[in-house]
């Protein structure tokens, strides 16, 4: 398998011509390293089409803030724009912020349920642009990604403090059900949506396993991003219900622990998707190598796995990447 057959492409950007609409499509880390996430001035979906929960509660149309808080789930508290909004900021920084759709003017804010150009060439100047995985779009056309937590239990060199500690408390069960209440009545209301948790790490929370059986009993689809920490016997569980996506933080993860967690997850045969996302220290490449081909080899992995490598950006300036030598950047971008 080529490296790039292992690359998860999500976001099309796409262009109207003479000749007909076409359409490019890129990773979020390809969109980055070209320094083409930039919409400034573009219709956004965000607030209508995705919801960014902070840890705190406070509810914004993604995670760029553009438009502020429109209130607080915790508290029962949700106004959410009913058209799209103007984006204000210069980079679109956020992966999920990035496949969300978009337009450069409205005659481009084409409908969710209308087909991404079938034809791809290369873009130079997007009119709009839509996430990748159609099929799955037109099926969850709403997102709700939620940090549910800064508590962690690993300590990342990178990490930005504002995203991670170790000692927030756990929201209760009773704060849980309120806020899912007022996103499934003000936000979803009644369209069977896409819920991101992340964190911190969420499935620290004692409730965690029953937030995901009460949604997925709902219809929604659940996607889980973790470190994958708390080892192969709950995302084992985990993977039968739920989309995962696990960080491999070379510098905190016991290795060994982290493949049985993946072997435990491909062993389900769970139709959901599983990756893996190796976030690459300078000096490091070749240990993310390594471990990237350990995760390969592990059974049912080239077919239900998918693995990619990040740079890292410097923890207390998130828009400057940390120092790599230009050979590791291409070898990490390769993989991206
Ligand atoms: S930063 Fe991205 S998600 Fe936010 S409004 Fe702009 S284009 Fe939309
Ligand atoms: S696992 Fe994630 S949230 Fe936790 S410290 Fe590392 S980067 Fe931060």
């Amino acid at each position: 398998m080529s490296s790039n057959e292992l690359i998860h492409h999500s976001v099309s950007l796409c262009q109207s011509t003479a000749e007909g609409s076409t359409r490019q499509d890129f990773s979020v880390e390809e969109l980055l390293a070209a320094r083409k996430n930039s919409w400034r001035d573009w219709l956004c979906s965000a607030g209508t089409e995705n919801l960014h929960i902070s840890p705190d509660g406070e509810a914004y149309a993604a995670t760029c803030r553009v438009g502020g808080v429109y209130g607080n789930v915790f508290q029962g508290r949700l106004e959410l724009p009913t058209q799209w909004i103007r984006c204000t900021k210069t980079w679109c920084m956020c992966g999920a912020d990035m496949q969300l759709r978009k337009a450069r003017i409205k005659a481009f804010q084409v409908r969710s349920t209308e087909p991404l150009p079938e034809r791809k060439t290369e873009i130079a100047e997007p009119d709009w642009v839509s996430p990748t995985q159609e099929e799955a779009h037109r099926r969850f056309p709403k997102t709700v990604t939620w940090d549910l937590s800064r508590r962690c239990n690993y300590s990342c060199s990178y990490c930005h403090p504002s995203v991670s500690n170790h000692t927030d408390a756990h929201w209760t069960r009773e704060k849980i059900w309120t806020a899912v209440d007022v996103i499934e009545s003000r936000f979803c209301r009644g369209v069977a949506s896409k819920w991101v948790f992340t964190g911190g790490e969420p499935t620290l929370n004692p409730s965690f396993m029953e937030v995901v059986d009460r949604l997925a009993a709902a219809g929604h689809l659940l996607h889980v991003q973790s470190n994958g920490s708390l080892g192969p016997d709950y995302f084992a569980r985990l993977a039968k219900k739920a989309c995962i996506g696990l960080s491999l933080h070379l510098e905190s993860l016991n290795r060994e622990r982290f493949l049985q967690t993946v072997e435990a997850m491909l062993a389900t045969g769970s139709p959901y998707w599983m990756g893996v996302r190796i976030m690459v220290p300078p000096g490091r490449s070749g240990e993310a190598v390594e471990m990237r081909d350990k995760l390969l080899r592990l059974p049912s992995a080239r077919e239900r796995l998918n693995i990619n490598m990040s740079p890292l950006y410097q923890r207390l300036n998130q828009d400057q990447l940390q120092e790599y030598s230009k050979s590791e950047l291409e070898l990490i971008l390769q993989f991206a």
